[in-house]
């Protein structure tokens, strides 16, 4: 079994380090899911990453060898060159970094919009001495944000990126000193949000919880929507500090009970909820994450939702919550099906538990068929996506 997964992570690494990435946009489902996105940007930008795919493949193992960092404008087939501005720890484990574009391009500004337009999108770094690269999800810039307008102006990216001891690139990324040189090539779509999109329910782990912060970004940004969309989020956390400061949207204070309740029995109302979320209080530290989070609930009253979970304080996201969670969308049966999306981020472990694995085939990580808890679940008309 071991050994399984070690083949599995060790190609999933080769294939990374081929750049062998890119992804087609489709939606993984429940038995009525929505279907592909139909917009003539999607259609292009997956004839693209088949494209892009074939031409890796024949490229073989030189692939980010050959790169040119010639572009001064972020694109998806050179590296670009960006110099590390800030690194500001989030927590032990994880930090913000903020990246400049070496040289100044008027059209950096037009990439990030399109990208942030589409829905979710990454961009690969590339560890130079190893030459292999691992994407990044840009964070999106709030009212909490900490870019200046000359910041933005200036097309720096802001990253939330978590640590890993043994990792490659994660550790690289943490040593090197501010003032260096980055490679990134991008943006690459992982998930095009679709215009009908009324509801998101986005659970994340850990790290996960960047794309949660974009699919935010690019759902309430849309004008044109007749009816207010909403986000619910589900954050699950191993420690505290990862999440300092965050308060759960669904911790509603526990009914008082008379001393023979317990003899009959408790109601099965939504309540289940907010017996299982945290409050993780210490709000003078709060983590910018969680920050972000609370400028986006100000930003947009009532349209996001947070709820926090810990491993160390034993709450997991389990399938009340997620029953819980999409219940206010699912009882308003006038809703298109396809209105209705689940995206699901965080460590592969966590991906397979909620929605079963994504696949390798032909060089490409699929969807692979919807399995765990959202399986079991059988919620009918919501679409499921792994990121
Ligand atoms: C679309 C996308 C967006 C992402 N966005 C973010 C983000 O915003 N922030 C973030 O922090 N992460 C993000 N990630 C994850 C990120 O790309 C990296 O996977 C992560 O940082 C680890 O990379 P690494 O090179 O440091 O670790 P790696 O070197 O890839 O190692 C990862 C782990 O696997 C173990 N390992 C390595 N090789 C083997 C082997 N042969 N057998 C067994 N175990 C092995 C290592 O010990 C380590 O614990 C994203 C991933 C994707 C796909």
């Amino acid at each position: 079994m071991e050994n399984v997964e070690n083949v599995k992570t060790a190609e999933r690494r080769n294939l990374q380090s081929l750049g062998a990435v890119a992804r087609s946009v489709r939606y993984a489902s429940t038995s009525a899911a929505p279907t592909s996105p139909k917009s003539s940007r999607s259609n292009s930008r997956r004839w693209l990453s088949i494209v892009f795919v074939g031409a890796t493949a024949a490229g073989a193992g030189a692939y980010i060898r050959s790169q040119n960092t010639s572009s001064a404008t972020l694109n998806p087939e050179t590296f670009t060159k960006y110099s590390l501005v800030s690194r500001e720890p989030v927590s032990a484990t994880s930090s913000l970094f903020t990246l400049r574009p070496r040289k100044p391009s008027d059209n950096n500004y037009d990439v990030y919009e399109e990208a942030w337009q589409t829905g979710v999108w990454s961009v690969m770094f590339k560890q130079p001495q190893l030459q292999i690269g691992r994407d990044y999800t840009p964070l999106p810039t709030t009212a909490a944000t900490s870019l200046s307008i000359d910041d933005e102006n200036e097309g720096c990216l802001r990253f939330f990126i978590r640590k890993d001891p043994f990792g490659e690139v994660s550790r690289y990324l943490h040593n090197i000193d501010v003032g260096a040189d980055v490679e990134l090539r991008g943006p690459k779509i992982e998930c095009a949000i679709p215009k009908e999109t009324e509801d998101i329910l986005f659970i994340a782990g850990g790290t996960g919880i960047a794309p949660a912060l974009q699919a935010a970004y690019s759902l309430l940004n849309r004008k044109h929507t007749e009816r207010q969309p909403k986000i619910h989020i589900l954050w699950a956390n191993r420690l505290k500090d990862d999440c300092a400061g965050g308060h759960s949207d669904s911790l509603k204070p526990q009914p008082r009970r008379g001393w023979f309740s317990g003899w009959f029995g408790s109601s099965k109302s939504q309540d289940t909820t907010s017996e299982n979320v945290v409050d993780v209080v210490r709000k003078e530290d709060s983590s910018i994450i969680v920050r972000e989070l609370e400028a986006l609930k100000s930003q947009y009253p009532g349209q996001v939702t947070v709820d926090y979970y810990l491993d160390e304080e034993n709450t997991f996201i389990r399938k009340e919550d997620i029953r819980g969670a999409i219940a206010p969308a699912s009882t308003n049966d006038s809703r298109k099906s396809k209105s209705k999306l689940i995206l699901v981020s965080g460590p592969e472990g966590f991906i397979s538990y909620m929605a079963g694995p994504k696949v390798w085939a032909q060089g490409q990580e699929l969807q692979g068929p919807l399995k765990g808890v959202i399986k079991e679940l059988d919620l009918k008309d919501w679409g499921v996506w792994k990121l």
